[in-house]
């Protein structure tokens, strides 16, 4: 089964995207439908379709989506004042796009629980 998503097209720069971070291994662009006043989106450019996928080989990889946060919230000033990290998984958790991300969301004081 192919694994290719629409973050696939955007990795390739086959669709536009406003890519504000990328090295090697991942990629990070804004979200097309913010839900914070700063809302981006952190992906492996190795395409991993659900948290049920990830197995002890991507721990490296996906603990580098988490160093890239951390240099995202540094480099636009959240460190301080905080932010939210999240990662969707299947339909209960709101998981629309079926290649891993994380989501950074800064920029106003959220609420818990998240619904
Ligand atoms: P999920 O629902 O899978 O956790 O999150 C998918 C996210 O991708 C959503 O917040 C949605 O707004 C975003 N998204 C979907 N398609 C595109 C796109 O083509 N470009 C960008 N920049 N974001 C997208």
């Amino acid at each position: 089964m192919s694994q290719e998503t629409i973050f696939t097209k955007i990795i390739n720069r086959e669709i536009p995207a406003d890519i504000i971070y990328e090295d090697e291994q991942s990629l990070a662009f804004k979200d097309i439908n913010p839900q914070a006043p700063f809302h981006v989106l952190i992906i492996p450019k190795t395409p991993i379709a659900t948290i049920n996928d990830i197995s002890e080989e991507h721990a490296p990889l996906v603990g580098h989506l988490y160093v890239v946060a951390a240099k995202l919230a540094k480099q636009f000033g959240f460190s301080d004042d905080g932010f939210r990290v999240v990662m969707n998984c299947n339909d209960h958790g709101g998981q629309t796009v079926y290649h891993i991300h994380l989501h950074m969301l800064a920029g106003k004081e959220m609420g818990w629980p998240p619904y």
